[in-house]
């Protein structure tokens, strides 16, 4: 009999074998390239006890996909060290890829040794990659006194520079937990653009392959994924704006939309060290990842399986402020899908770790403001699906849970508030705290805004939307405390952070409190 670790590992090992078809040809030439196949960079993620995922791509700067895709398959070699000098290597092997997988490589590397750091290089031909440096998790339930992770989100690349990264890959972290808009498919104004995507708004497998590749080639974002191992999720803008399972704003059809998330899906996958491949436009994302008996970590999908907005205007559904919008009350609506949401709750209940760390997209707090025409609400976050949030906090409060902090992203703010089962309300206990990492770029709403959001939302005990950054969570025992690092929008090319705000969560003791 497997156990479930032995057992999620074959799955793993399913999943690469099935991408990883082809095989290498016997006589098969070691190409010489004419520029750096390794220009996007090399990246980590999945840290398990004895395990990561490695990840590269071959895209020689400028190669059209007509070139690409007549490149014979190639032979990749990855090596994994257990110093930084590069001596001593503890795990090497070879993999193929080809032009089905845009040239990706996924390497699952098992029998590492728990909580430590690797490094790691690939080479093809007579071309090398960047070196990476990377770290697995401790081993379940083993004694751990600290956990260091970055949360950032929100990396429109036309808003700004990756000062963030910058940073954030001079660090000591465990990972950096990526919580999504990683690539954003929209432009924004000429007169607001610090710098500009190259190629149309994708719609294509190509077109998401090259936005995705743009991205990769910034060295900022680069370095922090070669300094750490990330963990991921996503949210909409991978896709589309504002999608919502099978359906985007534009009136298209479901047909032809899951067509174009199949294509992003599948771009997102050749460009992330992740190890489950999408299965045309479905793709597990949802995990959960353990740090010993310190923390346990569960990565949300809050897009691929939600209900479609509530009162949605038929011609362009996007999210929308509303008021007295009866079909937000209806409690079939769901944020994560029944077998998610199921998961979770059983999942939580039953966590031994000290700390349960929810990172998923967007703000869990309650939002909405006071207006003349009546309290109005968003409706693409989790206010436009308060009873799904309202049963995910409520089996929280069932299970006297202790330590439950969600990470979140979207919404280009920094939030530091309180969850309670009915947002807001005194007599409703705290059961769980929240953080909001900022945005990485991408620009967010003005302090007066922020002001009245939170003066109408009493949970909320931190909100501003007029900086970029990200969130550096530092969790022990005793605390779990957030460090909101900073620099006024939009975020210039050597703007160095600062600290706009710390807030801490006191063990067993919900909600947050400035530090
Ligand atoms: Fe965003
Ligand atoms: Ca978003």
């Amino acid at each position: 009999m497997l156990n479930r670790r032995e057992l999620n590992r074959a799955a793993l090992c399913i999943a690469l074998g099935a991408w990883a078809l082809p095989r290498p040809s016997n006589g098969q030439e070691a190409p010489r390239w004419r520029s750096d196949p390794f220009g996007l960079g090399v990246a980590s993620g999945m840290p398990r006890e004895g395990s990561v995922v490695l990840w590269t791509r071959l895209a020689p700067l400028g190669e059209e996909s007509a070139e690409r895709d007549a490149r014979p398959p190639c032979q990749v070699r990855w090596e994994v060290f257990a110093d930084e000098a590069l001596r001593q290597r503890v795990a090497a092997g070879e993999q193929v890829t080809d032009a089905a997988r845009a040239f990706s490589v996924h390497v699952q590397v098992n029998g590492l040794a728990p909580q430590r750091s690797y490094w790691y290089r690939f080479t093809c031909g007579d071309a090398a990659s960047p070196v990476g440096r990377t770290r697995t998790a401790p081993a379940a339930g083993a004694a751990v006194a600290r956990l260091r992770l970055a949360l950032a989100s929100c990396q429109h690349y036309e808003y700004g520079f990756y000062a963030a990264h910058r940073e954030i890959a001079g660090r000591d972290l465990d990972a950096v937990v990526f919580v999504g808009d990683y690539i954003y498919e929209g432009h924004i104004g000429p007169s607001l653009a610090q710098r500009r995507h190259d190629g149309p708004v994708p719609l294509t497998l190509d077109e998401y392959r090259a936005r995705h590749a743009h991205y990769k080639r910034d060295a900022d974002l680069q370095a922090a994924h070669a300094a750490h191992p990330w963990i991921l999720t996503w949210d909409d803008h991978e896709v589309v704006n504002d999608y919502a399972s099978d359906r985007e704003p534009a009136p298209t059809g479901t047909e032809q939309f899951l067509r174009r998330r199949a294509a992003a899906y599948r771009a997102y996958f050749e460009h992330m060290p992740l190890a489950l491949a999408p299965q045309g436009p479905d793709m597990r994302i949802h995990d959960r990842f353990a740090w010993g008996d310190l923390a346990d970590i569960w990565t949300l999908d809050c897009r691929q399986y939600r209900s479609h907005h509530a009162c949605a205007d038929p011609q362009m559904d996007h999210g929308r402020m509303l008021t007295n919008c009866a079909e937000l009350a209806d409690p079939a609506r769901t944020m994560l899908g029944t077998a998610q949401e199921r998961w979770l709750a059983e999942g939580v209940a039953t966590s031994k770790a000290r700390w349960k760390l929810l990172a998923q997209s967007t703000q869990v707090s309650a939002t909405s403001i006071e207006t003349a025409q009546g309290r109005q609400t968003w409706t693409d976050g989790w206010d436009g699906y308060p009873v799904a949030r309202q049963r995910m906090l409520q089996a929280m409060a069932d299970a006297k849970l202790r330590n439950a902090v969600t990470l979140g992203g979207d919404v280009h703010r920094f939030i530091a508030a309180d969850l309670r089962v009915r947002p807001n309300e005194a007599d409703s206990p705290v059961v769980a705290s929240e953080f909001v990492g900022g945005s990485v770029t991408s620009r967010g709403a003005s302090r007066a805004a922020m002001d009245k959001m939170r003066l109408d939302n009493p949970d909320i005990a931190h909100a501003r939307g007029d900086e970029r950054g990200y969130a550096f969570l530092d969790i022990d025992r005793g605390a779990a405390r957030c460090e909101f690092r900073a620099t006024p929008h939009p975020a210039l090319k050597d703007a160095p952070l600062g600290r706009q705000a710390l807030y801490v969560v006191e063990d067993g003791r919900a909600g947050v409190m400035a530090g």
